[in-house]
Order: C-alpha cells, then sequence, then structure tokens
C-alpha cells in the first residue's frame, strides 16, 4: 500500500534527538534558532504554533466577548485555544480556487467587537496577504498569520504588516521535529515580552520527549510499503482501521486539558533537532513533493483540486474534493492507494448561530471540506502517479448512484 503521507525526517535526525534527549547542555540552542530565523531578535521558539499562539492571546489579554476573524477551514485546536480565552471565532469564507481568504467577506465579517485576524496558509499554499494586511491595518487589527502548513524553506518569515507569523515543527509538518513552532514577531518589545514570559513556564519533560522520537521512529518504520500494508491489514482484523490508529498516533497532545499541556516551553532536544533540521534543511528537500502532486494535478480537473491556482504552493497536502469522497477513498484503498478523508484535525470552523441567516455563514469552506479527501502522491513513482489519476479521473467522469435510505 502506497502510505499517505511520509514523516518529513531521516534516521540521523531521529538518531540525533535521541542522543540530545540523554544528553544535558544546549542552554544556547534557543537563541541560536531564534538567530537564525530574526538575527534582530524578533523571533521566539516555542513548544508548538498552538502555545506560541496562546502565549500572545495571554499577552494581548482582549476583553471577553472580542471577536477574532479566523480562515474558514483550519485545525479545530486553533479555535479552541480562541474559546478558552473568552473570545469568539468568527469564520471568513476562503476561496476553493486560491485556497485564499476572501477579502470581501473580511470586510463584511468585522464588527464592533473584532480585535483581531488568524489567517491560515491552506495544505502548502500560501495565499496573497497584501490586501488582508490592508484590511487589518485600516481597522487596526491585530494581525497572525499562520504558517504552520507552508514551511518551504525559502526564507519567508511573513508579511512585513502581520503582527505575529507562525511556523510548525509538529509530526506531520514539512522538516519535522516531531514538534516545536517558531514565532517571528513584528515588533521587537513584543516579542521580549512573549520570551519573558515563557520563561515562566515549566520546562516540556526531557522523557515524554524520547519516547516521542521513539515512537515516531516506528511509525517510519511503518511507512516503509511492505509492513504498511501489514499494519492496515492487522488493524482491519483487530475490529479497527489504521486510519483512527494513525489518526490518534499522531495527535501530538494526549487527552487532558489543552492549556495545561501548551504552556510549557520546550526543552534543549527539540530545540536541538530544530537547528539541526533548519541548518540542514533547503527547497531542495521539497522539490520531489512539489513535482508528484503537480503532475498528478495536471491529469484532473482543476476545479477537483483546492487551492490549484495558488502560488507559490508547496503542496503539503493533496487535497481533492468530489460527490461522495467516502466511496472514492474505499476505491483507491481497494487499489493500494492509502487515500484518506481524516488524519489531520483541519475542519470547517462552524459560524454562530445567526450567520447562515445573515449570509455570512462559510458555505465555500464547508462544502468543500465535506466533499474532501486527501490522495497519496509523496512517494508515489510515474506509473503509480498515472494509475492514481486514471482511478480517480474515472470516478470523477462517472459518479456513483446516489444511495438511498438514510
Ligand atoms: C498543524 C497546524 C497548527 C498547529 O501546529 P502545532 O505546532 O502542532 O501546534 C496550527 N494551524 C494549522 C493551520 C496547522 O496545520
Amino acid at each position: 500500500m502506497l502510505p499517505r503521507k511520509k514523516l518529513d525526517i531521516g534516521w540521523a535526525d531521529l538518531a540525533s534527538a535521541l542522543a540530545m534527549s540523554l544528553r544535558r547542555g544546549g542552554a544556547d540552542r534557543a537563541s541560536r534558532l531564534e538567530a537564525l530565523w530574526s538575527p534582530e531578535g524578533r523571533a521566539l521558539a516555542t513548544l508548538s504554533v498552538r502555545s506560541g499562539f496562546d502565549l500572545v492571546l495571554r499577552q494581548l489579554a482582549l476583553p471577553a466577548g472580542s471577536e477574532v476573524l479566523v480562515s474558514a477551514v483550519t485545525i479545530r485546536d486553533m479555535v479552541a485555544i480562541i474559546e478558552a480565552h473568552g473570545l469568539r471565532a468568527v469564520p471568513v469564507d476562503i476561496d476553493p480556487d486560491t485556497c485564499a481568504l476572501r477579502v470581501d467577506r473580511l470586510r463584511q465579517a468585522i464588527g464592533g467587537r473584532t480585535r483581531a485576524l488568524l489567517v491560515a496558509h491552506l495544505f502548502g499554499s500560501r495565499t496573497p496577504m497584501d490586501a488582508v494586511a490592508a484590511v487589518a491595518d485600516r481597522h487596526g487589527l491585530f494581525l497572525f498569520e499562520d504558517c504552520a502548513q507552508a514551511f518551504a524553506a525559502d526564507g519567508y518569515t511573513g508579511h512585513p504588516r502581520s503582527d505575529v507569523t507562525m511556523f510548525s515543527f509538529g509530526p506531520i509538518k514539512t522538516a519535522t521535529a516531531l514538534g516545536g513552532g517558531v514565532l517571528v514577531f513584528r515588533d521587537r518589545d513584543r516579542c521580549e515580552d512573549a520570551r519573558r514570559r515563557q520563561r515562566a513556564y515549566p520546562p516540556q519533560r526531557r522523557g515524554g520527549y524520547a519516547r516521542r522520537v521513539l515512537k515516531y521512529g516506528l511509525l517510519k518504520a511503518l511507512s516503509w510499503r511492505a509492513p504498511y500494508t501489514v499494519f492496515a491489514t492487522l488493524c482491519r482484523w483487530s475490529g479497527t482501521s489504521h486510519d483512527r490508529v494513525i489518526a490518534n498516533a499522531v495527535r501530538g497532545f494526549g487527552p487532558g486539558a489543552l492549556l495545561v499541556q501548551l504552556r510549557r516551553r520546550p526543552g534543549p532536544a527539540l530545540l536541538g533537532l530544530m537547528l539541526r533540521r533548519h541548518r540542514r534543511y533547503g527547497s531542495d528537500d521539497l522539490a520531489d513533493r512539489i513535482a508528484a502532486a503537480t503532475a498528478l494535478a495536471a491529469r484532473l480537473p482543476a476545479d477537483a483540486i483546492p487551492g490549484r491556482w495558488a502560488q507559490p504552493h508547496c503542496h503539503w497536502l493533496l487535497p481533492l474534493q468530489c460527490d461522495d469522497p467516502d466511496v472514492l477513498v474505499a476505491r483507491l484503498q481497494h487499489a493500494g492507494f492509502d487515500a484518506t478523508r481524516g488524519a489531520t484535525s483541519l475542519h470547517a470552523v462552524p459560524a454562530g448561530r445567526d450567520a447562515a441567516a445573515d449570509g455570512a455563514a462559510p458555505m465555500a469552506a464547508q462544502r468543500m471540506m465535506s466533499r474532501m479527501l486527501y490522495l497519496p502522491v509523496e512517494s508515489a513513482s510515474g506509473a503509480e502517479l498515472r494509475e492514481l489519476a486514471r482511478i480517480v479521473g474515472d470516478f470523477l467522469d462517472r459518479p456513483p448512484p446516489v444511495r438511498a435510505g438514510p
């Protein structure tokens, strides 16, 4: 079976991380890593993007009930964090062709309580920020730019108007360090203040990180094709699905109070791995993935691929939208392609009760997410890509009959 997603990390990186988590020292790693991102002292390394986002919201201390506008597609935890601060997340619809935030909808969504805007770049695309930044400027909104899916090793550190730009190196992200985030601030003093606040957090647990490195070593071994097929079969026999097992394994933080788990500072082994990866990672490392996704996308109808027209695009994932996506997933699985509908916690952010009546519900985002699946492309050969394109192309031409019953 062709696995859905490769962990973007090598065995030498894992071995190095394990060694670092068993040794002491490395006190200067945070400052060295941060200097790579911003020699002027405007970068902060965090335990995760979610930790950094929570930290900045604490710093902002917006009045309860304030509204934070968010891209209508983002991960659940970002919304949960906004709500945990007593704020309201208000979704702003996106354009499915480019996955960019719709600026007309953004203007409509701004009200008397709007204080901040969280823009997520989706699936590896990077949406143009100029128009969004101009609106944020005019209305005095604090602008968060979420690059968790868009790291492309191309030196981008955020739009100049973004107040905070956030990069994630969590387990399923590009150039992963099995955790960790980097925040780049517009304002140096705000960054210093965040650094001071983070220093008061308890450190990440060393043993916990070592266990995480071992767990992902195991998952990486499993993602070789033969073991992966065995693993998927075993899961099916034992009455569960490999989809669910993987989704649970890569969730990152366990069950329990999210904010408590987020409020730790990154430990020296995590910082060491982030530093190692940043020194060695280059845009060349993304070339194969981009070429495979581009080749497949070129064989499929453009409107089936959200973000098809986005530029730049490093294709972190290759989403596809169609009627009856569950049927296509089953068909692809049967043919040995590990397509999936889950495996990330991306979702369409629900609008408030009155939004539907206002016509402000993010209809495009909801429709897109309800019809979406992800195609496995990363390690596909040319022949496999053609086969994948053929199966998907056939399916899109001849949708299955509508199923009867509930
Ligand atoms: C992965 C992701 C995050 C969270 O990143 P962590 O570093 O795991 O906290 C936030 N936003 C988006 C859009 C993501 O894809």
